[in-house]
Parts: structure tokens; sequence; C-alpha cells
């Protein structure tokens, strides 16, 4: 059957992609050590698991409003409230299917054809195919790990000219970075050049930054950007509910309504259940999020120093999130086992038909010297797929 046009340049995730592969490999028996997924290993709080319990027993399993539950918009206003200082009214609060969905009803509400969004790499695979299918034209904006990924002001600002949509992402997946409070006043100070952008920031990692970092939200930092600023954020990283399905924006009224618009078309409300989930776990931030934060820090540090210890692979150390980014360009072009190496996606599939560890290539990233690793994953599985990558590399 023809599929649309619009479809045609658009691609299948890179890390649901390499997931499902490797749990495929598993249900043949096969031992894989997977370092593919993004998400925490951990279970969901019970605290969020009772309320979703008492929810259901409650009878709250109907339809509720197609932009959320008026409990839950509060809530995730208050939680900006409370961490940064931020005043978002319930009109300017949307829920969503997750914070890929929030992310798509934005690309959906605000883009014309042919407007330009500019996205620093590496990025998260998501950014460009939603930009391409709601029309955009995703524009890549490079930077270097030898400087820890920053963007460079003056590449910023010669690369925004023509831009609508300017997307920041930090803690960032998959480059394990965090900015600092100061350096994202650095570069608000170059946005702010250019009146007619918007920003999007997606903060989803906001929790998980590492090191003693503080992490602050972009108009708490830049409360001139405020106005024209859509930040997207949600409970699966923060909470371990990836399951779940919770994301939200908070945003100028005006793009929260047509965000609104759009869901209303296409999925109506989020689950009903889940969204009282998400109120007790804002309300009532559980212990273990802290105790997660601590564990991911502790791994992230592991990952980073045996990934060092592997010869031709150089990797910096995780700031935030729950990524590793290393360069292992110093193996291409070599052959092993019979593959050569051409870039990441050779090395992954290397790694994974013979080492059985899974990694995602770098290359849909915008980065293809490099593959992400997960450390949402034990301690012992870490050093195990690490010795079990030295080993096939060293052949
Ligand atoms: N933004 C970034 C940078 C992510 O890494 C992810 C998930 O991997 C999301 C947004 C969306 O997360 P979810 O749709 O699970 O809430």
């Amino acid at each position: 059957m023809r599929i649309a046009s619009r479809l045609a340049d658009i691609s299948e995730s890179a890390t649901l992609a390499i997931s499902s592969k490797a749990k495929a490999l598993q249900a043949q028996g096969v031992s894989v050590v997977n370092f593919g997924a993004g998400e925490p290993d951990f279970d969901t709080p019970a605290s969020i698991k009772a309320a979703a319990k008492a929810a259901m027993d409650a009878g709250k399993t109907k339809y509720t409003p197609a932009s959320g539950i008026p409990e839950l918009k509060a809530a995730v206003a208050a939680w900006s409230k409370r961490l940064y200082g931020l005043d978002y009214s319930a009109r300017q609060a949307i829920i969503t299917c997750g914070g890929k969905h929030a992310l798509a009803n934005a690309f959906l509400a605000l883009l014309e054809p042919g407007d330009k969004v500019l996205i620093p790499a590496p990025y998260w695979v998501s950014y460009p195919e939603q930009v391409k299918l709601a029309g955009g034209v995703p524009v890549n904006l490079p930077t270097r790990a030898a400087d820890g990924f920053r963007i460079d002001p003056d590449a910023l600002r010669k690369a925004l000219a023509g831009v609508r949509v300017f997307v920041l992402n930090t803690p960032n997946n998959p480059g394990g970075f965090a900015y600092t409070p100061e350096e994202t006043r650095a570069l608000a100070d170059v946005l702010d050049e250019f009146p007619d952008l918007i920003v999007f920031s997606d903060e989803i990692y906001e929790k998980l930054v590492f090191g003693g970092r503080v992490f602050k939200s972009l108009p708490a930092v830049a409360p001139e950007l405020k106005d024209r600023t859509i930040l997207f954020n949600g409970a699966a990283k923060t909470f371990s509910m990836t399951g779940w399905r919770i994301g939200w924006s908070l945003g100028p009224e005006s793009v929260i309504e047509a965000m609104g618009t759009v869901q209303s078309q296409m999925t109506s409300n989020p689950t009903t259940i889940a969204q009282w989930a998400t109120v007790e776990a804002l309300n009532n931030c559980p212990p273990e999020v802290e105790k997660m934060r601590a564990e991911f820090e502790i791994r992230g540090k592991l990952m980073a120093d045996g990934l060092n210890a592997i010869d031709g692979v150089r990797c910096l150390e995780a700031q935030g999130a729950f990524y590793c980014f290393p360069d292992f360009s110093a193996h291409f072009g070599r052959t092993v086992q019979g593959k050569k190496l051409t870039g990441s996606v050779a090395l992954a599939e290397l790694l994974l038909d013979k080492a059985h560890v899974a990694v995602v290539p770098g290359e849909p990233f915008g980065a293809d010297n490099h593959v992400r690793l997960s450390f949402a994953c034990s301690r012992d599985i870490i050093t195990t797929g690490l010795e079990r990558i030295r080993q096939v590399l060293a052949e």
C-alpha cells in the first residue's frame, strides 16, 4: 500500500529499535547486556503506585479534560514554583501522553511548512523527526566533545538567522552533559538578540545532575525569555515512570491552548489513572527520587572510568541524565571479527552481534564518532558489559 510521502524521510526511533533487537536476542536465550535503554531500571516508587490504585478504586477511570485534570496542572505549576520560583497559571499548563507527545504537539502547533528549527548536536533522536513530520526543517548546530558539547555563542548567533524555534536540552540525552545556570545565562544572552525566536527547553532530566551541580530552569535564569519559552518535562525519568506516559508543558497561554487543540483531536486525555499517580508524585516527591539520583551518579562514574580504560575510547564523565557518550572513532577503519568498522552503526552492530552488548550508535544523534551507553542498569551489569566490549575490541 502507498504510504504518505510525509513519512518518506522519517526514521524509526533508533533507541527503541536497538532495545527491541536486544530484547529479541534475549528471548532466544542469549545473555545480552543492554546499555541501549533510555529508562531507569528502578521500580516506580510505592507511594505513586498506591495513588494509582486509589484512583482506580475511587472510579477515576473515565475521560478527563483533553488537556489534563486541573489537579495535575496545578501540581506541575506548583512544582515549577517550588523548584525555580516560576509562576505559571493552570491555563499555561498542558498534560500530555509523555514528554515526547508534548514536543510533538508543540511542533505541530507552531511550525509552518519550511520553518527552521535549530537543534544543537548531539540531540535526542526524536527532535528532527518530529520537526519533519510537522513540515519544518531541522537545522543541525554541531558542538565538540572537546568543549564538553557546549554551544559556541558565536556559532549560535550565526546559526540563528532565520530560525523560528531553538531547542535546548539540558541535562542532555545523549551527551550526558548539564549546563550550569551561568552557562545557560550566557546562552540566553544570545537568544535574547532574536526577538522573534521561540525557545523550547526540554528539562525532562532536571532532577538528574551529578557532582554537586545545580540545575535551573531556563526562564528562572532568563526571565526575559519566559514569554517565548515552552518548557517540556515529564514523570518518566524523575520518578521512574516511563510506562505511565505522563508529560507536560508550561508556556505562553496561546501556545498551550493550541497544543491542547492538537491533543484534543489526536489522543484526548493522557491516561486518567496515571495523571492521578503523577499528582501524588509531584505533590509528595518520594525519597526514592534522590536515592535513584545518587545511585546514577555512582554508576556514571563507574562507566566513564571503565570506558576510559579501554584502548582508543574517550569518555567525558556524565554531569547529568544517565548516559555516557564516548568517542570510539580511534577504532573506525579497523576490521574486527570480519566486520569493517565504518562508523558508529557498524560498531553498534559488532558489539551486539559479537559481544552481546547493546549500545545506540551516535549517528542518529548527529555524532557519528560516538555511541550512547545508558547506565540505567546495575553496577555489575556495567562491569560485565564493559569487559565484553574491551575483549572484542582487543582482538
Ligand atoms: N526528551 C528527552 C531528551 C528524552 O530523552 C526523552 C525520552 O527518552 C523524552 C524527552 C521523552 O520522554 P517520555 O516521552 O518518555 O516522557
